[in-house]
C-alpha cells in the first residue's frame, strides 16, 4: 500500500480524495451511502480491491453501526463481484490497522480482498513493487465495475422486501 509516502506528512488523505483526483477516481468501483469500493493501486494480485468507509477514520471503533454494517455488506459484495469476475480459488479478506500491522495508509482504515490462485505469488512475502499482473488496471476496473452494478441491481429486491416484510 503506497499510496502515500511514509516518510512524509500527507496533507490530503487518497481516501477521503478518492472522488476528487483523477487517478483514483478511475479506481473506484461501487459506491455505498457511507462506504465505497476501490481497486488498488499496486494491487497484490489483479482484482485487488478494498472497501473504504467515507469519513476519515482511522479504527473499527470509531465506525457507526451503519458504517460497519455497510462495510460488512460491500464486503460480501466484493467477494460475489470478484468470483463472478475473476473465479479466484479464494481470498484473503483483512484489515490492517496501525502502522506495526502492516498499514499503508494508518489514518483511514480500509478491508482488503486479495483473489488467489494456486500458484500465485504469497501474499504476506511479496515485497517492493515488483509484481505480475496480467491484466491492465483499468481494464480490472472496468469488468468489476461491471460485476457491482449488476450484483446490486439483482440485491435491491430482496433489501425491499425484507423492509416490507418487517
Ligand atoms: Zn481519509
Amino acid at each position: 500500500m503506497q499510496y502515500v509516502t511514509s516518510t512524509g506528512e500527507p496533507r490530503v488523505c487518497v481516501f477521503c480524495d478518492a472522488f476528487s483526483a483523477d487517478e483514483t477516481a478511475s479506481l473506484v468501483v461501487h459506491r455505498g451511502r457511507d462506504c465505497y469500493v476501490i481497486l488498488n493501486l499496486f494491487p497484490y494480485n489483479s482484482g485487488h480491491l478494498m472497501v473504504v468507509p467515507r469519513r476519515h477514520i482511522a479504527t473499527l471503533s470509531a465506525t457507526t453501526h451503519d458504517e460497519r454494517c455497510e462495510m460488512m455488506d460491500l464486503t460480501r459484495l466484493a467477494e460475489q463481484a470478484l468470483t463472478e469476475a475473476y473465479r479466484p480459488q479464494g481470498i484473503n479478506v483483512g484489515m490492517n490497522l496501525g502502522r506495526s500491522a502492516g498499514a499503508g495508509i494508518v489514518d483511514h482504515i480500509h478491508v482488503h480482498l486479495v483473489p488467489r490462485w494456486s500458484g500465485d505469488t504469497n501474499f504476506m512475502t511479496v515485497v517492493g513493487e515488483v509484481r505480475v499482473l496480467p491484466e491492465d488496471i483499468g481494464e480490472t476496473a472496468r469488468r468489476l465495475r461491471e460485476a457491482f452494478e449488476r450484483l446490486a441491481q439483482e440485491q435491491k429486491p430482496d433489501v425491499r422486501s425484507q423492509k416490507t416484510a418487517g
